[in-house]
């Protein structure tokens, strides 16, 4: 074990392993190192939409998912609060193929990992990283303990805080306050989900606004159903709820999602997992140490995908990284952090006004009801649930002059609805509202 590499990556999760294998293969000396031992559960919606399939192709992996027998999906659903049921496929205009997988992240993030020690990367699971020793930003110096207390400070040249949502040793680089868990969902495998056709299907039932559950059929033939759901802490707050409550709604006979989980069965237990959503607020670099994935606070604000994000902060860290030590000059890190603002921030602040508005049931609802009318307007909805279409697509007023035309709505109203699904889903439940317990 080597105490003073080049790079050391905490957290072997999707951003940390992507650092890795992309230093590791220009001949840098990189240590990650991960409290856990793989392959290990992560609780997610397990979607790697089109823009992580696009980072997965570049990293060479694609080829493995298919030959370890995942398949594609490429539509999504979404049911609105109004109870409208679309359908449509994936656009990707350049930001990744049109399609996704489903993928279990006890089986993709082990993936990565090997691809990381492949890459040359030396990996040593059950090893944590305690603390940024204070003062060392500029120097690091990693206190680190492994699952038999033995203690190692490491002295990198640049550290790599991949430590995700819960990262404690983010913490100890800059201040938790700018770390604090906006959301929290909760994820339960199924067998025997009826109906969903291949595709990944969001539910905007009202009651769980500003929320919203899911079922994500996997991409290998037979393996069990991902369905969660989630929502804002503040709101679980203001209601008195647990999001234990908010699942047992979902997966319970007042929900939009029962036709399709009537039948089911669960496949293990649930778990539930914090999501740090607030990218305005996030802080992303702190001397040599570079803040990636979820740890810097990169989870989209409407659909709660991180994956994508994660992988592409850490190419771009990566390339920081990469530029300042064979330059000698660590300064040039700083242009990582001004570069994901400046390549994610309009995404990310386009998706909050978006947010506002989806999680009205005005919004989502008439939202939905509008773009069912028209194959490439419903496509272009799930291109910004899937963030290969900006969020601010939807804030153009030539789309919404095409929304909007006379002549289009008249024809639409007699016309049939070509995305939306014939049996409207799973139909007109009534809303009803999730209780908390006495
Ligand atoms: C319920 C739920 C559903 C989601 N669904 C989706 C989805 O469908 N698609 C999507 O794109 N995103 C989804 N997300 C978000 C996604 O899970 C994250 O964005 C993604 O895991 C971020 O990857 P990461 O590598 O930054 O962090 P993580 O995947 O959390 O990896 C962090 C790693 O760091 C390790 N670690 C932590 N602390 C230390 C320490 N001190 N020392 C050493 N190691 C440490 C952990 O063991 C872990 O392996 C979901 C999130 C939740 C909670």
């Amino acid at each position: 074990m080597n105490p003073r590499p080049e790079v050391l990556v905490v957290g072997a999760g999707p951003a940390g392993a992507t650092a890795a294998i992309l230093l590791a293969e220009e001949g840098f000396e990189v240590t990650v190192l991960d409290r856990a031992h793989f392959p290990r559960d992560k609780v997610c919606g397990d979607g790697l939409a089109p823009r992580s399939v696009g980072v997965l192709r570049r990293l060479g992996l694609e080829d493995r998912l298919t030959q370890a027998g995942h398949r594609p999906l490429a539509e999504y659903r979404i049911v609105s609060t109004w109870g409208d049921s679309i359908r449509a496929g994936l656009p990707s205009y350049g930001k990744g193929p049109p399609y996704a997988y489903v993928i279990p992240r006890r089986e993709f993030d082990a993936l990565l990992v090997e691809r990381a020690r492949e890459a040359g990367a030396e990996i040593l699971e059950g090893r944590r990283a305690e603390r940024l020793i204070p003062g060392t930003a500029a120097a690091p110096a990693v206190e680190t303990e492994d699952d038999r207390g033995r203690r190692l400070v490491m002295r990198p040249r640049v550290v790599v805080a991949a430590d995700g949502s819960r990262g404690s040793f983010s913490r100890t680089v800059i201040p938790s306050r700018h770390l604090r868990p906006i959301a929290v969902a909760m994820r339960q495998y199924l067998d025997g989900v009826e109906g969903l056709d291949g595709a990944l299907s969001f539910f905007l039932d009202q009651p769980m606004l500003p929320g919203y559950g899911w079922a994500f059929p996997a991409s290998r033939e037979g393996g069990p159903v991902n369905v969660g759901a989630g929502m804002t802490v503040h709101a679980l707050k203001r209601r008195g709820l647990k999001v234990r409550q908010v699942m047992d709604w979902f997966m319970g006979p007042d929900s939009r999602a029962f036709p399709y989980l009537a039948g089911a069965r669960p496949v293990g237990p649930r778990a539930a997992f914090p999501l740090l959503i607030d990218f305005p607020r996030g802080r992303r670099r702190r001397g040599a140490v570079l803040l990636v994935g979820d740890a810097g606070n990169l989870i989209d604000p409407l659909s709660g995908e991180g994956i994508g994000y994660a992988l592409e902060s850490s190419v771009a860290a990566a390339e920081a990284i990469s530029a300042s030590l064979h330059s000698g000059d660590l300064r040039e890190l700083a242009g990582y952090e001004r570069g994901i603002w400046k390549e994610l921030g309009p995404e990310f602040l386009g998706a909050y006004a978006l947010r506002q508005f989806l999680q009205q049931p005005w919004g989502n609802g008439g939202m939905v009801r509008l773009i069912e009318r028209d194959e490439a307007l419903a496509r272009g909805g799930m291109g910004v649930l899937s963030n290969t279409v900006p969020a601010t697509w939807l804030l153009k007023p030539g789309l919404w002059r095409k929304i909007l035309d006379p002549s289009r709505v008249r024809a639409t109203i007699k016309a049939t609805r070509p995305a939306r699904e014939r049996n409207g889903g799973a139909g007109a439940a009534p809303a009803t509202s999730v209780k908390a317990p006495r």
